[in-house]
């Protein structure tokens, strides 16, 4: 039986990858980080049986003797290590924790490996943040990097580091480079779900208003379930390289907004300019949508656009869920998680 440790394990990804490689036959081990609520995150969402056969380590990745300790004793065959501080927004604010957890975690997971499990397959949680303020688009495995927000240059960190541990030491490290990528499951801090949440409340009574930063922002936006697939299979190769996953899509925040309500059949009328654009539905006018400049980015990186073509020629990987029902997924899923709980 192959064995994985996955860091982040208790993430969006976590949980599609962590259902992937169960669903595989894999002895799943998980890295999970305690807290006095001992909430497991979207562990939480597994079915008990897929629950009760994840192995957890409690410990954190800036915690050095702990990783060592738990690559040493699992002797994973493949290493995710997808644990990170995650939220572009949150970086701006502290930047000081972001490259602390992110670059020396990450530091820590890799040297672990190289000095204890040597022979472990390992995937990299990088970014498409690492193209920040690019203006070459699409951007592919070739594109140079221009990190715009203390996320993507920790990212970037990681990367590097990623790279240069597979060519100076022959071990099989690689870079996912992720465009954003979505699901029922997505913290609630990020757009999507934020729009997604907001609008199955409003379904049910909620008055509103969705309250967002940069409708104008574009993204390359796909479901998280499709791309632990590529991950996955970019451990299958016969050598290790780095990998773009995207949709080769562009979306608007707006067009999230508007594909969000259309789904709850309500239409939205713009109105205004800037920060001082509102949307109303047309039937009743009341305000649905309010821009807030809090919300903005202090740089704003609006231009994402990945090229998968090298993902689909040697991974044989594509996307399979089309931009209209991601936003569907997402938003009968908060409906019905809201049904529920009342
Ligand atoms: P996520 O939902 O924010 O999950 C991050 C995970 O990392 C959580 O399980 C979190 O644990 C864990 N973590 C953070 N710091 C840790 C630490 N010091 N020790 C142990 N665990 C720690 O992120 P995601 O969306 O699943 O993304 C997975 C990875 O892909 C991340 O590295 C992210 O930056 C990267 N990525 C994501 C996207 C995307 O669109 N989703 C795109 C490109 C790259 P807690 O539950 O305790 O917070």
């Amino acid at each position: 039986m192959k064995k994985a440790l996955i860091t982040g394990i208790t993430g969006q990804d976590g949980y599609f990858l962590s259902k992937l490689l169960l669903s595989k036959g894999y002895e799943v081990h998980g890295i999970i980080r305690r807290n006095s609520s001992m909430h497991q995150g979207t562990l939480e969402k597994l079915n008990p049986e897929e629950r009760q056969l994840i192995k957890i380590h409690y410990g954190d990745i800036t915690d050095n003797n702990f990783i060592v300790n738990v690559v040493e004793k699992t002797r994973p065959d493949e290493v995710y290590h997808l644990a990170a501080q995650s939220f572009v927004g949150y970086s701006f604010e502290n930047p000081t924790f972001t490259y602390h957890n992110n670059i020396m975690g990450t530091l820590n997971v890799l040297n672990a490996v190289k000095e204890k499990a040597k022979d472990a397959k390992l995937y990299f949680a990088a970014t498409s943040e690492l193209f920040g303020r690019t203006t070459i688009k699409p951007q592919n495995e070739e594109t140079p990097f221009m990190p715009n927000s203390p996320y993507a240059i920790s990212k970037l960190a990681g990367y590097w580091t990623t790279k240069s541990y597979r060519e100076a030491y022959n071990l099989f490290f690689c870079n996912g480079i992720l465009f954003n990528h979505e699901s029922e499951v997505r913290g609630p801090e990020f757009v999507t779900r934020k729009i997604s949440m907001g609008v199955a409340k409003m379904s049910i009574g909620d008055t509103g208003p969705l309250i967002l930063g940069n409708l104008n922002s574009r993204k390359d936006w796909g479901y998280a379930k499709d791309f632990v697939d590529g991950m996955y299979s970019m451990l299958q190769q016969e050598k290790a390289d780095d990998f773009v996953l995207a949709t080769g899509e562009q979306h608007t925040v707006r067009e999230f907004v508007e594909e969000a309500f259309k789904i709850v059949g309500k239409n939205i009328e713009w109105e205004g300019e800037g920060i001082n654009e509102i949307g109303r539905d047309p039937n009743t006018h009341d305000v649905i949508v309010k821009v807030d400049k809090t919300f903005f980015r202090p740089i704003e990186a609006e231009n994402f656009l990945g090229d998968y073509s090298k993902a689909k020629k040697i991974l044989n990987w594509e996307p399979k869920t089309k931009f209209r029902d991601l936003v569907k997924i997402m938003v009968e899923n908060d409906i019905s998680l809201l049904k529920k709980s009342t």
